[in-house]
């Protein structure tokens, strides 16, 4: 039997709750059961006037609210592979004082670990500076305009999934602090690879500059949510171009740090990677 990687998006949508803050702006997160890690929180405020700028406070960190409604305001927040299981707090805030708290009951994800033998001739590969730099500020764009559509999304590219999101990494033995935030999808040279949904190209590099990642696209869908396609043999797009879903963008490859011909794609929420499979693409088989 094929094992089948589900989605838990449907179920997501049968646990909105609404949260009466303490003042009169109401919260909504969605799912309100908890979220796991590694997974996504939908947030929605009710606010009692017209914010000024909204935005919502998790761990330290602010992060933009958009408008969906006509007193009401948006967001998503990926909740780290890494972050600590148990209640966290959510603090909204109109631009000039906080209007409602909420908790976040954040979920233990069981990632698998992966033990990696490291010997001194694998240290040698690193990413250039150039490469590091374009790739992290392509994770952080937050741009206003929503420009995805609905999910769940049809798979980037067609094959089956070799390696999972999360899987914590061991260097002889002692986590490393990293682990892999996509997932990658096993499939042969030059199999079309495909936008996922509407976007703007925030990158395309060809692998003479990314050594690690390869020939790389990056894609902004707005408000914080941005994909990433790794390792590919092709490109088919330019930094700036708009994109449909579905449209291709480049072709499956081994480019940059990779052992054979897959594709590897990953989603980020305010530069933290999240588990595609949690909802944002359809399910896709596991790899016999
Ligand atoms: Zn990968």
């Amino acid at each position: 039997m094929k094992k089948i990687l589900l989605t838990g998006f449907v179920l997501i949508m049968f646990f909105v709750g609404k949260i009466s803050s303490a003042t009169d702006g109401i919260i909504n997160i969605t799912p309100s059961n908890g979220v796991k890690q590694g997974q996504t929180a939908f947030i929605t405020v009710d606010f009692p006037d017209t914010p000024k700028n909204p935005v919502f406070m998790f761990k330290g960190k602010k992060y933009r609210l958009f408008k969906s409604g006509q007193n009401e305001y948006s967001g998503l927040l990926g909740i780290s592979a890494l972050e600590n299981p148990g209640k966290h707090e959510l603090a909204i805030s109109d631009g000039t004082e906080i209007v409602g708290k909420a908790y976040i009951n954040v979920l233990a994800s069981p990632y698998p670990k992966q033990n990696i033998r490291v010997t001194k001739s694998m240290s040698g590969l690193g990413a250039s500076d150039y490469e590091l730099k374009q790739i992290g500020q392509a994770k952080y764009t937050v741009t206003d305009e929503k420009l995805r559509t609905n999910a769940p999304y049809n798979s980037p590219t067609q094959g089956c999934i070799s390696s999972v999101f999360g899987l914590k990494r061991y260097y002889n033995g002692v986590f490393s602090g990293n682990y892999h935030n996509g997932i990658d999808i096993k499939a042969s040279f030059g199999t079309p690879v495909k936008a996922i949904t509407d976007g703007k190209v925030l990158l395309a590099e060809n692998a003479k500059l990314f050594r690690v990642n390869g020939t790389t696209v990056a894609i902004d869908h707005g408000q914080g949510l941005v994909s990433f396609y790794l390792h590919m043999s092709k490109l088919d797009v330019k930094a700036g171009d708009f994109v449909k879903a579905g449209q291709k963008i480049g072709e499956v490859g081994s480019t940059g740090f990779s052992t054979g011909p897959h594709l590897h794609w990953g989603l980020y929420i305010h530069g933290t990677p999240i588990d595609p499979m949690a909802g944002w693409i359809k399910p896709v088989s596991l790899c016999k």
